[in-house]
Protein backbone atom coordinates (compact mmCIF):
# COMPACT_ATOMS: atom_id res chain seq x y z
CA UNK A 1 0.00 0.00 0.00
CA UNK A 2 1.41 3.36 -1.25
CA UNK A 3 0.36 5.54 2.37
CA UNK A 4 -1.12 8.70 2.38
CA UNK A 5 2.01 10.45 4.62
CA UNK A 6 4.68 8.38 5.73
CA UNK A 7 5.35 10.16 8.95
CA UNK A 8 8.10 7.34 10.05
CA UNK A 9 9.95 7.27 7.21
CA UNK A 10 9.94 11.29 7.30
CA UNK A 11 11.59 11.63 10.55
CA UNK A 12 13.88 8.56 10.18
CA UNK A 13 15.76 10.47 7.96
CA UNK A 14 16.74 12.43 11.10
CA UNK A 15 16.62 9.65 13.90
CA UNK A 16 20.41 10.32 14.88
CA UNK A 17 19.97 14.51 14.92
CA UNK A 18 16.59 14.18 16.77
CA UNK A 19 17.97 11.52 19.61
CA UNK A 20 20.79 13.94 20.27
CA UNK A 21 18.65 16.87 20.43
CA UNK A 22 16.25 15.17 23.04
CA UNK A 23 19.18 13.56 24.75
CA UNK A 24 20.38 17.02 24.84
CA UNK A 25 17.27 18.27 26.64
CA UNK A 26 16.65 15.46 28.95
CA UNK A 27 20.76 15.71 30.18
CA UNK A 28 20.15 19.68 30.89
CA UNK A 29 17.10 19.09 33.32
CA UNK A 30 15.69 21.94 32.00
CA UNK A 31 11.87 21.33 30.65
CA UNK A 32 9.69 24.06 30.29
CA UNK A 33 10.65 27.70 29.20
CA UNK A 34 14.30 26.93 28.77
CA UNK A 35 16.88 27.60 26.01
CA UNK A 36 15.71 25.04 23.60
CA UNK A 37 11.87 27.12 23.26
CA UNK A 38 13.83 30.60 22.89
CA UNK A 39 16.31 28.89 20.04
CA UNK A 40 13.71 27.62 17.91
CA UNK A 41 11.46 30.85 18.71
CA UNK A 42 14.44 32.88 17.40
CA UNK A 43 14.89 30.60 14.77
CA UNK A 44 11.27 30.45 13.11
CA UNK A 45 10.58 34.24 13.45
CA UNK A 46 14.14 34.45 11.49
CA UNK A 47 13.13 31.67 9.11
CA UNK A 48 9.16 33.86 8.43
CA UNK A 49 11.22 37.00 8.80
CA UNK A 50 8.95 38.31 11.49
CA UNK A 51 10.22 39.87 14.58
CA UNK A 52 8.41 38.21 17.04
CA UNK A 53 7.84 33.72 17.03
CA UNK A 54 5.71 32.82 20.19
CA UNK A 55 5.88 28.87 20.85
CA UNK A 56 2.49 27.88 22.30
CA UNK A 57 1.09 24.44 23.09
CA UNK A 58 -1.03 23.50 19.84
CA UNK A 59 -1.91 25.21 16.28
CA UNK A 60 -5.51 25.70 17.73
CA UNK A 61 -4.11 27.98 20.63
CA UNK A 62 -1.89 30.03 18.67
CA UNK A 63 -5.36 30.98 16.79
CA UNK A 64 -7.16 31.09 20.01
CA UNK A 65 -4.56 33.06 21.93
CA UNK A 66 -3.84 36.02 19.42
CA UNK A 67 -7.86 36.72 18.59
CA UNK A 68 -7.69 36.83 23.23
CA UNK A 69 -4.50 38.86 23.16
CA UNK A 70 -6.23 41.82 20.51
CA UNK A 71 -8.80 41.47 22.90
CA UNK A 72 -7.17 42.24 26.01
CA UNK A 73 -5.46 45.14 24.22
CA UNK A 74 -8.72 46.35 23.58
CA UNK A 75 -8.54 46.40 19.81
CA UNK A 76 -11.38 43.62 19.32
CA UNK A 77 -14.48 43.44 21.74
CA UNK A 78 -17.23 40.32 22.65
CA UNK A 79 -19.58 39.95 19.47
CA UNK A 80 -17.47 41.51 16.56
CA UNK A 81 -17.03 39.86 13.44
CA UNK A 82 -14.44 38.02 12.02
CA UNK A 83 -14.66 36.62 8.32
CA UNK A 84 -13.05 33.23 7.89
CA UNK A 85 -13.34 31.27 5.05
CA UNK A 86 -16.19 28.63 4.71
CA UNK A 87 -13.95 25.56 3.72
CA UNK A 88 -11.57 26.00 6.38
CA UNK A 89 -10.66 23.32 8.74
CA UNK A 90 -12.96 23.42 12.04
CA UNK A 91 -9.95 24.91 14.25
CA UNK A 92 -10.11 28.71 12.26
CA UNK A 93 -13.82 28.64 13.20
CA UNK A 94 -13.08 27.43 16.83
CA UNK A 95 -10.69 30.35 17.52
CA UNK A 96 -13.16 32.82 16.60
CA UNK A 97 -15.86 31.41 18.38
CA UNK A 98 -13.71 30.52 21.17
CA UNK A 99 -13.33 34.04 22.23
CA UNK A 100 -17.42 35.02 21.89
CA UNK A 101 -16.20 36.60 18.32
CA UNK A 102 -18.71 36.03 15.59
CA UNK A 103 -17.45 34.12 12.52
CA UNK A 104 -18.84 34.75 8.91
CA UNK A 105 -18.03 32.47 6.67
CA UNK A 106 -17.44 33.90 3.17
CA UNK A 107 -17.32 31.25 0.16
CA UNK A 108 -13.86 30.21 -1.47
CA UNK A 109 -12.75 30.33 -5.02
CA UNK A 110 -12.81 26.89 -6.37
CA UNK A 111 -9.43 27.44 -8.66
CA UNK A 112 -7.79 28.24 -5.36
CA UNK A 113 -9.65 26.99 -2.50
CA UNK A 114 -8.76 30.02 -0.75
CA UNK A 115 -10.93 33.06 0.56
CA UNK A 116 -12.22 35.22 -2.75
CA UNK A 117 -10.81 38.68 -2.22
CA UNK A 118 -14.56 39.80 -3.67
CA UNK A 119 -16.63 38.08 -1.61
CA UNK A 120 -14.65 38.95 1.51
CA UNK A 121 -15.22 42.75 0.81
CA UNK A 122 -18.78 42.32 0.20
CA UNK A 123 -19.48 40.38 3.75
CA UNK A 124 -17.78 43.36 5.13
CA UNK A 125 -20.30 45.01 7.95
CA UNK A 126 -20.36 48.03 10.53
CA UNK A 127 -19.53 45.36 13.00
CA UNK A 128 -16.56 43.17 11.04
CA UNK A 129 -13.11 44.13 12.98
CA UNK A 130 -10.44 41.02 11.58
CA UNK A 131 -10.25 38.85 8.42
CA UNK A 132 -9.11 34.87 9.23
CA UNK A 133 -7.40 33.94 5.75
CA UNK A 134 -6.08 30.18 5.72
CA UNK A 135 -3.39 29.01 3.28
CA UNK A 136 -5.22 25.75 2.89
CA UNK A 137 -3.30 22.99 1.63
CA UNK A 138 -0.15 24.74 1.27
CA UNK A 139 -0.99 27.32 -0.92
CA UNK A 140 -0.72 31.32 0.54
CA UNK A 141 -4.07 33.09 -0.04
CA UNK A 142 -4.07 36.12 -2.34
CA UNK A 143 -2.57 38.45 0.95
CA UNK A 144 -2.01 41.46 -1.46
CA UNK A 145 -5.49 41.63 -1.89
CA UNK A 146 -6.39 40.68 1.15
CA UNK A 147 -4.22 43.20 2.85
CA UNK A 148 -5.39 46.32 0.41
CA UNK A 149 -9.06 45.35 1.91
CA UNK A 150 -7.73 45.46 5.58
CA UNK A 151 -6.00 48.48 5.21
CA UNK A 152 -8.71 50.36 3.33
CA UNK A 153 -11.49 48.82 5.67
CA UNK A 154 -8.90 49.10 9.38
CA UNK A 155 -9.55 45.64 10.03
CA UNK A 156 -6.82 43.29 11.64
CA UNK A 157 -5.52 40.10 9.88
CA UNK A 158 -4.95 37.27 11.36
CA UNK A 159 -3.11 34.42 8.44
CA UNK A 160 -4.28 30.54 9.89
CA UNK A 161 -0.62 29.16 8.10
CA UNK A 162 -0.96 25.78 9.94
CA UNK A 163 -0.29 24.20 6.25
CA UNK A 164 1.52 26.53 5.17
CA UNK A 165 5.42 26.89 6.29
CA UNK A 166 7.41 28.16 4.18
CA UNK A 167 4.93 29.34 1.47
CA UNK A 168 6.27 32.57 -0.30
CA UNK A 169 5.37 35.19 -2.51
CA UNK A 170 6.91 38.41 -4.00
CA UNK A 171 9.56 37.45 -1.16
CA UNK A 172 6.81 37.72 1.82
CA UNK A 173 6.55 33.99 3.69
CA UNK A 174 3.20 32.85 5.00
CA UNK A 175 3.12 34.03 8.26
CA UNK A 176 4.67 37.68 7.62
CA UNK A 177 1.85 39.05 5.56
CA UNK A 178 -0.99 39.51 8.78
CA UNK A 179 -0.50 41.20 11.39
CA UNK A 180 -0.05 38.00 13.09
CA UNK A 181 -0.06 34.49 12.45
CA UNK A 182 -0.99 30.86 13.74
CA UNK A 183 1.05 27.99 12.86
CA UNK A 184 0.88 24.61 13.82
CA UNK A 185 3.56 21.45 14.39
CA UNK A 186 1.48 18.64 14.51
CA UNK A 187 3.68 15.93 13.45
CA UNK A 188 1.64 15.58 10.01
CA UNK A 189 1.73 19.23 9.13
CA UNK A 190 4.90 20.31 6.59
CA UNK A 191 6.96 21.11 10.08
CA UNK A 192 6.34 18.59 12.22
CA UNK A 193 6.63 17.95 15.77
CA UNK A 194 6.57 14.51 17.28
CA UNK A 195 4.01 15.73 19.57
CA UNK A 196 2.12 18.64 19.40
CA UNK A 197 3.35 22.30 19.12
CA UNK A 198 2.39 25.31 17.26
CA UNK A 199 3.40 29.10 17.28
CA UNK A 200 2.46 32.84 16.27
CA UNK A 201 4.35 34.97 14.45
CA UNK A 202 4.10 38.86 14.23
CA UNK A 203 6.06 41.94 13.74
CA UNK A 204 4.13 43.93 16.77
CA UNK A 205 6.06 44.21 20.02
CA UNK A 206 2.59 44.82 22.14
CA UNK A 207 1.64 41.87 20.64
CA UNK A 208 4.21 39.41 21.20
CA UNK A 209 4.59 40.73 24.86
CA UNK A 210 0.88 39.86 25.51
CA UNK A 211 1.04 36.09 23.97
CA UNK A 212 4.14 35.78 25.85
CA UNK A 213 2.30 36.46 29.46
CA UNK A 214 -1.14 34.58 27.83
CA UNK A 215 0.69 31.50 27.06
CA UNK A 216 2.16 31.40 30.74
CA UNK A 217 -1.06 32.12 33.67
CA UNK A 218 -1.42 35.62 32.14
CA UNK A 219 2.37 36.07 33.65
CA UNK A 220 5.34 38.34 32.55
CA UNK A 221 7.12 37.78 35.67
CA UNK A 222 7.10 34.92 37.77
CA UNK A 223 4.07 35.56 40.43
CA UNK A 224 3.20 38.96 38.71
CA UNK A 225 -0.47 38.31 36.73
CA UNK A 226 -1.19 40.45 34.38
CA UNK A 227 -4.10 38.48 32.54
CA UNK A 228 -5.99 35.85 33.21
CA UNK A 229 -4.26 33.90 31.29
CA UNK A 230 -3.45 29.83 30.36
CA UNK A 231 -1.20 27.57 30.12
CA UNK A 232 -0.31 26.97 26.57
CA UNK A 233 3.24 26.17 26.71
CA UNK A 234 5.93 24.92 23.78
CA UNK A 235 8.33 22.16 25.67
CA UNK A 236 11.29 22.01 25.34
CA UNK A 237 11.92 18.43 24.20
CA UNK A 238 8.96 19.64 21.35
CA UNK A 239 11.15 22.96 20.68
CA UNK A 240 14.14 20.70 19.89
CA UNK A 241 12.51 18.55 17.47
CA UNK A 242 11.27 21.26 15.61
CA UNK A 243 14.82 22.75 15.70
CA UNK A 244 16.19 19.71 13.73
CA UNK A 245 13.06 19.74 11.33
CA UNK A 246 13.33 23.62 10.73
CA UNK A 247 16.83 22.75 9.53
CA UNK A 248 15.44 20.58 6.50
CA UNK A 249 12.14 22.59 5.83
CA UNK A 250 13.32 24.04 2.93
CA UNK A 251 14.86 20.44 1.08
CA UNK A 252 11.52 18.77 2.32
CA UNK A 253 9.09 21.65 0.35
CA UNK A 254 11.22 21.20 -3.01
CA UNK A 255 10.86 17.35 -2.67
CA UNK A 256 7.15 18.14 -2.49
CA UNK A 257 7.43 19.90 -5.21
CA UNK A 258 8.95 16.91 -7.28
CA UNK A 259 6.05 14.84 -6.34
CA UNK A 260 3.18 17.82 -7.49
CA UNK A 261 5.13 18.59 -10.71
CA UNK A 262 4.62 14.74 -11.52
CA UNK A 263 1.32 14.76 -10.37
CA UNK A 264 0.55 17.82 -12.39
CA UNK A 265 2.07 16.42 -15.49
CA UNK A 266 1.23 12.84 -15.43
CA UNK A 267 -2.40 13.08 -14.67
CA UNK A 268 -4.84 13.43 -17.53
CA UNK A 269 -7.85 11.59 -16.74
CA UNK A 270 -10.93 13.77 -18.01
CA UNK A 271 -12.89 13.05 -15.22
CA UNK A 272 -10.03 14.52 -12.28
CA UNK A 273 -9.68 17.98 -11.72
CA UNK A 274 -6.57 18.79 -11.10
CA UNK A 275 -5.33 21.49 -7.96
CA UNK A 276 -3.40 24.02 -10.45
CA UNK A 277 -4.08 24.22 -14.05
CA UNK A 278 -0.92 26.13 -16.49
CA UNK A 279 -2.72 29.15 -16.58
CA UNK A 280 -3.32 29.84 -12.57
CA UNK A 281 -2.15 32.85 -11.48
CA UNK A 282 1.71 32.90 -10.36
CA UNK A 283 0.81 33.61 -6.91
CA UNK A 284 -0.73 29.92 -6.62
CA UNK A 285 1.65 28.55 -8.89
CA UNK A 286 4.77 29.59 -7.30
CA UNK A 287 4.38 29.46 -3.76
CA UNK A 288 2.59 26.12 -2.95
CA UNK A 289 4.09 23.82 -0.56
CA UNK A 290 1.93 21.20 -0.83
CA UNK A 291 0.93 20.09 2.64
CA UNK A 292 -1.76 18.28 0.69
CA UNK A 293 -2.28 17.72 -3.15
CA UNK A 294 -6.01 17.92 -3.74
CA UNK A 295 -7.42 16.49 -6.41
CA UNK A 296 -11.67 16.55 -7.35
CA UNK A 297 -13.56 14.07 -8.93
CA UNK A 298 -17.29 13.79 -9.10
CA UNK A 299 -17.20 10.27 -8.22
CA UNK A 300 -15.17 10.83 -5.26
CA UNK A 301 -16.31 7.80 -3.38
CA UNK A 302 -15.92 5.30 -6.31
CA UNK A 303 -12.11 6.84 -7.17
CA UNK A 304 -10.92 6.65 -3.98
CA UNK A 305 -12.38 2.72 -3.85
CA UNK A 306 -10.79 2.37 -6.90
CA UNK A 307 -7.26 4.04 -5.47
CA UNK A 308 -7.41 1.45 -2.41
CA UNK A 309 -7.70 -1.28 -4.43
CA UNK A 310 -4.93 -0.40 -6.87
CA UNK A 311 -2.90 -0.21 -3.68
CA UNK A 312 -3.30 4.04 -3.15
CA UNK A 313 -3.96 5.31 0.46
CA UNK A 314 -5.91 8.46 -0.15
CA UNK A 315 -7.48 11.39 2.28
CA UNK A 316 -10.60 13.06 2.42
CA UNK A 317 -9.45 17.33 3.66
CA UNK A 318 -12.43 17.53 4.77
CA UNK A 319 -15.84 15.06 4.59
CA UNK A 320 -18.01 17.95 6.28
CA UNK A 321 -18.23 21.12 5.88
CA UNK A 322 -18.02 23.45 8.74
CA UNK A 323 -21.83 24.94 8.11
CA UNK A 324 -22.94 21.53 8.18
CA UNK A 325 -21.17 20.30 11.57
CA UNK A 326 -23.56 19.50 14.45
CA UNK A 327 -21.00 22.35 16.79
CA UNK A 328 -22.87 25.02 14.74
CA UNK A 329 -26.21 23.85 14.82
CA UNK A 330 -27.16 27.85 13.45
CA UNK A 331 -25.51 26.91 10.64
CA UNK A 332 -27.29 23.93 9.51
CA UNK A 333 -29.93 25.62 7.31
CA UNK A 334 -27.50 27.82 5.77
CA UNK A 335 -26.36 27.05 2.42
CA UNK A 336 -22.81 27.91 0.73
CA UNK A 337 -22.66 25.77 -2.54
CA UNK A 338 -19.32 26.21 -3.06
CA UNK A 339 -17.79 24.82 0.15
CA UNK A 340 -20.44 21.95 -0.31
CA UNK A 341 -19.25 20.81 -3.48
CA UNK A 342 -15.65 20.98 -2.45
CA UNK A 343 -16.04 18.41 0.60
CA UNK A 344 -18.48 16.93 -1.65
CA UNK A 345 -15.58 15.81 -4.55
CA UNK A 346 -11.99 16.40 -3.21
CA UNK A 347 -9.88 13.74 -2.95
CA UNK A 348 -6.11 13.90 -1.39
CA UNK A 349 -3.25 12.08 -2.98
CA UNK A 350 -0.20 10.49 -1.47
CA UNK A 351 2.19 13.19 -0.70
CA UNK A 352 5.32 13.84 1.17
CA UNK A 353 9.25 14.33 1.14
CA UNK A 354 9.98 10.77 1.36
CA UNK A 355 7.54 9.46 -1.42
CA UNK A 356 9.63 7.60 -4.43
CA UNK A 357 9.43 8.49 -7.56
CA UNK A 358 8.43 5.09 -8.92
CA UNK A 359 5.39 5.59 -6.02
CA UNK A 360 4.15 8.67 -7.75
CA UNK A 361 4.43 6.88 -10.92
CA UNK A 362 2.26 3.82 -9.73
CA UNK A 363 -0.64 6.87 -8.13
CA UNK A 364 -0.77 8.35 -11.51
CA UNK A 365 -1.22 5.18 -13.32
CA UNK A 366 -3.99 4.57 -11.06
CA UNK A 367 -5.61 7.89 -10.79
CA UNK A 368 -5.43 7.59 -15.35
CA UNK A 369 -6.84 3.92 -15.36
CA UNK A 370 -10.23 5.12 -13.07
CA UNK A 371 -13.45 5.53 -15.25
C1 LIG B 1 -3.90 21.70 11.84
C2 LIG B 1 -4.64 22.94 11.66
C3 LIG B 1 -4.99 23.76 12.75
C4 LIG B 1 -4.85 23.35 14.18
O1 LIG B 1 -3.58 22.95 14.56
P1 LIG B 1 -3.40 21.97 15.83
O2 LIG B 1 -1.95 22.04 16.10
O3 LIG B 1 -3.85 20.61 15.38
O4 LIG B 1 -4.23 22.51 16.93
C5 LIG B 1 -5.60 24.97 12.49
N1 LIG B 1 -5.88 25.35 11.24
C6 LIG B 1 -5.58 24.59 10.16
C7 LIG B 1 -5.90 25.10 8.80
C8 LIG B 1 -4.97 23.35 10.34
O5 LIG B 1 -4.69 22.61 9.27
Amino acid sequence: MIPFLDLKAINAQYREELITACTRVIDSGWYIAGNALTQFEQEFADYCGTKHAIGVANGLDALVLTLRAWKELGKLKDGDEVIVPANTYIASILAISANDLVPVLVEPELATYNLCPVKTEAAITPKTRAILPVHLYGALADMPAIMDIAERHNLLVLEDAAQAHGAVFDGKKAGNWGHASGFSFYPGKNLGALGDAGAVTTNDDELAETLFALRNYGSHEKYKNLFQGVNSRLDEIQAAMLSVKLKHLDTEIAQRRKVAEAYLKGINNPAVTLPLTLNSSPLTRENHVWHVFVIRCEQREALQQHLLEQGVQTLIHYPIPPHQQQAYPEWNEHSFPMSEQIHQQVLSLPMGPTLSMEDVQKVISAVNGFS
